[in-house]
């Protein structure tokens, strides 16, 4: 048989034909053989298990359960209308949820007869529910054959409609592996085979759709997840070596004067570990002659800034300018006072640009830039503009990234000859296993330390019933001289319904604080740049006690003295915002204090989110979680990268797999780095296959 047998047209295979050829394309990017037998199943039912309600847990993933349907009822209206049915058996009752075809189901389900349900389970309060579940009376369920492991293929709405079940793809299935026999090349050497004990990839593509036996389907699931994380991994060590030896950077060859005058003389504090190891690893990054493009990553208060001065001060004895870019003016601002402050005694200039400054000012700051006089440039993204020009720019530090975009980064590349070195900080922390898989571990610094002596944030979870508790608390601490953080949520789908919500919160804590006893600023995404900005001054100067906002006090905003952070409908903030607000606070001296109200009425998820926020305040081990609740596809950086078109592995759940197939990949470039080796032959072709940008699963030879 040649080996393009796998090219062969979908349409050919017996039982498709061309209009179904046209829908696997459309739905699931089937056009050959090839894409057929690389569709591979979500998971297996093994359809020997029943579970009884009482041994559900609140992530019991998918189960089928074996009772009855004791009632059924329409409920909610609009949008949320749903059909409802009591599911019970002889250890309890839950409920079945239906959405979607709520009629189809009113009119065919039987009360009070054995049906067999099979979904996912959810807990909603104290009760369990499967929305959606597959339902089938226990009759017909009995007199199907069963082989104990069902494979369940990615299916899509269209497919459902079209009537191409899972059956349906099952037979495709069969019918293509009696065609195909052992046509898959194998893209992994035996020397990698050998040392992992990988089954080879035609008992590994067999199994995988047709186990004969659940110790085979482990194997041959950990051998596709392998091979393709470690693909993965060995196309961004080739690619990071790549950007190391051919884009040219500035070499800062020295450490200077002003960097060790200020780190003997001037440093306000001693150096934690962390920031003396990430100090290191950037000055040492911007010695080589390569370009540095470094993420530090540092949770709120980690102290960052510092790094980011030392980082200019490199650059500055080396006979450059060095900028610091912020998301907001505010920000900047803010930037500005503290690096100046630090670096008063050194006789640095330092300037500060804006939308707000004016053009006299401004003038100043170009002429003072383009002579040399000015050492570094702070400022939003004014400073990137073209008319902005450096005399030599060495490095740019970006605060705060998610709020730039890549056309703006890129301006930044061509403001000097060779691009500057760019640091970016970000106080959201990616998961060390996903920024594994995103960026290798080359260009990542993190400071995984506080300053010594930080009283951790107390935080508690309150109902919305406790809140006069909560106001005559805050009170108190209003009378110690704290000033408070009340936040909203403000979510885009029902931006006016929150919008309303924030409003009669910020009426209702007028009432409860009255002037002229109390002030209170108020700041929305609804407001003119100048009146937030207005309002944020003043409670950045302590004219008001209590700040009622919306999230636009995410980022960044340092007010030492506010000690509360009071996040009303907690349940509706996603774990990482959870967790940047609550970083408003936590600065100063005194012991701080973060109060998430919710409703009674959680779901597990949010349970679970307030929950993490209440044992911990390291921003990593909430990260950790966050990806395990939501997956690696809504975090930040995801996106352009491949761990989302991952077919097999689960960025998550495979960490191991990952640590291991990564050190496989580093140890065969140490010892054939251009995959010279005859041995290697096979991984060289498949790396070469995939610089067409097609992914590793539309591999044929
Ligand atoms: P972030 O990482 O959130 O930008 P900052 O750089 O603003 O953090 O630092 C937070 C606070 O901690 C600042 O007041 C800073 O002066 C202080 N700080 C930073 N590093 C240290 C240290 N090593 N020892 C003591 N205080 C420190
Ligand atoms: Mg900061």
């Amino acid at each position: 048989m040649p080996t393009n047998f796998l090219h062969t047209p979908i349409d050919y295979l017996n039982g498709v034909g061309p209009a179904r050829a046209k829908l696997l394309k459309a739905e699931l990017g089937i056009s050959t053989y090839g894409d057929l037998a690389n569709l591979f199943p979500n998971r297996y039912i093994d359809k020997t298990k029943y579970y009884k309600i009482n041994e559900l847990v609140p992530d019991s993933a998918h189960v089928q359960i074996v009772g009855k349907v004791t009632h059924l009822k329409t409920m909610g209206d609009g949008r949320s209308s749903r059909l409802v049915a009591t599911f019970i058996d002889s250890t309890g009752s839950m409920e079945l949820v239906w959405f979607k075809g709520q009629k189809y189901f009113k009119d065919n389900l039987k009360l009070n007869v054995p049906y067999v349900i099979y979904g996912k389970v959810s807990k909603y309060g104290s009760k369990y529910n499967i929305a959606h579940p597959d339902v089938e009376l226990l009759k017909e369920h009995r007199s199907r054959q069963q082989s104990a492991m069902t494979p369940i293929y990615p299916s899509t709405e269209q497919l459902t409609k079209r009537n191409v079940t899972n059956k349906m793809m099952v037979r495709m299935m069969q019918q293509l592996f009696s065609e195909v026999h052992s046509s898959f090349t194998e893209t992994l050497s035996e020397q990698i085979r050998s040392q992992h004990q990988l089954v080879d990839k035609n008992t590994a593509m067999y199994n995988a759709h047709f186990p004969k036996s659940a110790a085979l389907l482990q194997q041959s699931i950990y051998r596709l997840k392998f091979e393709e994380l470690f693909f993965i991994q060995m196309e961004l060590l080739l690619q990071n070596r790549i950007r190391k030896t051919r884009i040219k950077g500035y070499a800062f060859e020295k450490v200077g004067e002003r960097f060790n005058d200020f780190y003997s003389n001037h440093l306000p504090f001693e150096l934690t570990g962390a920031q003396k190891r990430v100090v290191k690893e950037i000055r040492a990054d911007m010695g080589t002659g390569a370009h540095m493009n470094r993420l530090l990553q540092g949770d709120v208060g980690s102290g960052k800034t510092i790094v980011a001065v030392l980082t200019c001060l490199l650059a500055i004895d080396n006979g450059f300018q060095a900028c610091i870019m912020a998301p907001t003016e505010i920000l900047a601002q803010q930037h500005y006072q503290g690096v100046s402050e630090l670096l008063e005694k050194t006789g640095l200039k330092v300037s500060l640009l804006t939308g707000s400054v004016k053009t006299k000012a401004r003038r100043v700051i170009h002429s003072d830039l383009e002579d040399g006089t000015l050492n570094i440039l702070i400022g939003t993204h004014a400073l990137i503009e073209d008319k902005v020009v450096f005399k030599n720019l060495g490095v740019a530090i970006v605060d705060e990234q998610h709020r730039f975009g890549v056309a703006q980064r890129a301006k930044l590349w061509k403001k000097n000859h060779l691009p500057p070195h760019v640091l970016v900080m970000t106080a959201t922390p990616i998961p060390r296993t996903l920024a594994m898989s995103l960026y290798g571990d080359l260009d990542i610094s993190v400071i995984d330390e506080l300053p010594p002596g930080r009283k951790e944030i107390k935080t508690v979870h309150r109902y919305d019933k406790n809140r006069l508790a909560v106001f005559s608390f805050l009170k108190e601490e209003i009378t110690k001289g704290r000033q408070i953080y009340l936040v909203y949520p403000l979510i885009e789908e029902s931006e006016t319904l929150d919008y309303k919500d924030l409003m009669d919160g910020y009426e209702s804590v007028v009432r409860e604080f009255p002037t002229p006893q109390y002030q209170v600023s108020i700041v929305h995404g609804r407001m003119k740049p100048e009146d937030k900005d207005y309002e944020m001054e003043r409670f950045v100067k302590g004219e008001t006690q209590i700040m009622v906002a919306t999230t636009v006090i995410e980022v960044g905003v340092n007010v030492p003295n506010a000690s509360v952070m009071v996040i009303e409908s907690a349940e509706r903030f996603g774990l990482s915002q959870l967790h940047q607000l609550r970083g408003r606070v936590g600065r100063g001296a005194d012991q701080s204090f973060c109060i998430l109200m919710t409703s009674y009425k959680l779901s597990a998820e949010a349970k679970t989110r307030i929950e993490t926020m209440v044992a911990t305040t390291d921003g990593f081990e909430i990260a950790e979680v966050d990806l395990k609740l939501r997956g690696p596809g809504d975090m930040m950086g995801t996106r352009q990268s491949g761990v989302l078109a991952l077919r097999v592995a689960d960025i998550v759940k495979d960490n191991d797999i990952l640590a291991v197939a990564r050190e496989t990949a580093k140890e065969l470039l140490q010892k054939d780095a251009t995959l010279v080796l005859p041995e290697n032959t096979s991984i060289k072709k498949v790396l070469q296959f995939l610089q067409s940008k097609k992914g590793l699963w539309k591999y044929i030879s």
